[in-house]
């Protein structure tokens, strides 16, 4: 097949990553931007997640990441009708003691941030969290969550209107032009030269990788939501229960979204049921009472599985691979509409060769062979 097409830029996979990349490369001063995703853009996690953008685990990200993550979002919102982004306070919860002395040492890792409620004095503050069971909890008050399907949508957009070129199209090949001289990435459709790619595949970007002998270690793993609408009606702020593996919050009709769960490994993203599994559906409904006492005898009136992504150290794989031009943005491990911005922009600094704002060695992909061998785990555990 000729290459009639030539681009600076292709980016594999249309998720909230590729969006971002392809967003940031064009802003980065990167002409021709060519944006392939082989089903819908945000028909994959990007369009499943919780789409919580900032929660206690936000304290995790350096600094820079999370200050840019916010403005960017922000920013996103005000030119976007689409997007609400909802302000919340986040409780993480104990429900056993050790719980309380995990929650201890990270009060005091960063006291200024978070504080420390007893149970009794959650429950005579008038909360609806299950008094008996809540031992303690840890107040983040600068939550924020969005509708993730909305802002991924919001972000190919704006790709397309800095200029990018959004095909839906399965790359099926990729292959090195010669040394040096870029690639050619193949479709069904079409083939396409190309000096740069950027393999944001999410579950799939070991797939892509494999297309250039690239071996990464991301493992496709499940997440799962469960939606419940209560008897009586309640207000609950956001939750994390790593006590329960659960979390969750409210949705704008009332009903609450409970997430989290077994995780398990996918052993092929294409043969995959989007239905939320027995075993997690049973977690959800023998736990959360011990979030709150409305959940109890709530039913479920919607639940749905996506496509997450696991690393060795649970840190994305962002940079250049061992193949010169060939970049990799994958492996967010639960955290990827978070962190989106960031990552977009660190891939157009490392393309375009300008200093950083951002470390680069705890994402760079060169920390792993690629063949080692790792288990998948849930964050929702995590303290
Ligand atoms: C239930 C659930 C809850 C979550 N909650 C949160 C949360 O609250 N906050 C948060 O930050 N993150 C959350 N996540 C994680 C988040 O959804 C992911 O980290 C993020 O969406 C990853 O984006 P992505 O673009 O890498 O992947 P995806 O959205 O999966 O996009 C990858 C795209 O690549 C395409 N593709 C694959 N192969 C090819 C190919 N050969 N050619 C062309 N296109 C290809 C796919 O079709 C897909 O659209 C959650 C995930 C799930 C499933």
């Amino acid at each position: 097949m000729s290459t009639e097409f030539t681009y600076d830029a292709v980016v594999v996979g249309g998720g909230v990553i590729g969006a971002s990349c392809a967003w940031h490369l064009l802003d980065a001063g990167v002409d021709d931007v060519l944006l392939l995703e082989k089903d819908r853009p945000a028909s994959k996690a990007s369009g499943r997640a919780a789409g919580h953008l900032s929660t206690y685990t936000s304290r995790k990200f350096e600094e820079p990441i999370r200050r840019y993550a916010i403005d960017f979002h922000r920013r996103l919102a005000a030119d976007h009708g689409s997007i609400d982004l909802h302000e919340d306070v986040d409780h993480v919860l104990a429900h056993s003691q050790r719980g309380v002395e995990r929650l201890r040492e990270l009060h005091e890792l960063d006291p200024e941030r978070l504080s420390l409620v007893s149970g009794p004095d959650l429950a005579e503050a008038g909360s609806p969290f299950n008094a008996d069971e809540v031992l303690a909890a840890l107040v983040y008050d600068s939550a924020v969550h969005t509708d993730p399907y909305a802002l991924t949508m919001a972000l190919v957009s704006e790709a397309e209107d800095a200029g990018a070129t959004v095909r839906l199209e399965e790359v099926t090949g990729l292959d090195r032009a010669g040394s040096g001289d870029g690639f050619t990435v193949t479709t069904a459709a079409d083939a396409y030269a190309a000096d740069v790619v950027v393999n944001a595949a999410g579950a799939w970007s070991g797939t892509v990788g494999s297309m250039l002998d690239v071996p990464l270690p991301v493992k496709p793993r499940t997440s799962q939501i469960a939606v419940l609408e209560t008897h009586e009606p309640i207000e609950i702020p956001m939750f994390h229960c790593p006590d329960l593996g659960l979390y969750g919050r409210q949705e704008l009709n009332g009903d609450v979204l409970v997430g989290g769960g077994t995780s398990t490994e996918i052993p092929d993203p294409d043969a995959f049921s989007t239905r939320a599994r027995e075993a997690f559906l049973r977690e959800v409904s023998e736990r959360s009472w011990r979030i709150a006492d409305a959940l109890d005898d709530a039913r479920l009136v919607n639940d749905w599985a996506g496509r997450c992504t696991a690393t060795p150290d649970r840190r994305p794989l962002i940079g250049e691979t061992a193949v010169p031009g060939f970049y990799v943005c994958a492996g967010f491990n639960g955290g990827g509409v978070a962190r989106s911005p960031f990552a977009g922009r660190l891939i157009a600094d490392l393309v375009t060769g300008v200093d950083t704002d951002f470390a680069t060695e705890p994402y760079d992909p060169s920390r792993f062979s690629g063949t080692e061998s790792f288990g998948v785990k849930s964050a929702s555990t995590d303290w």
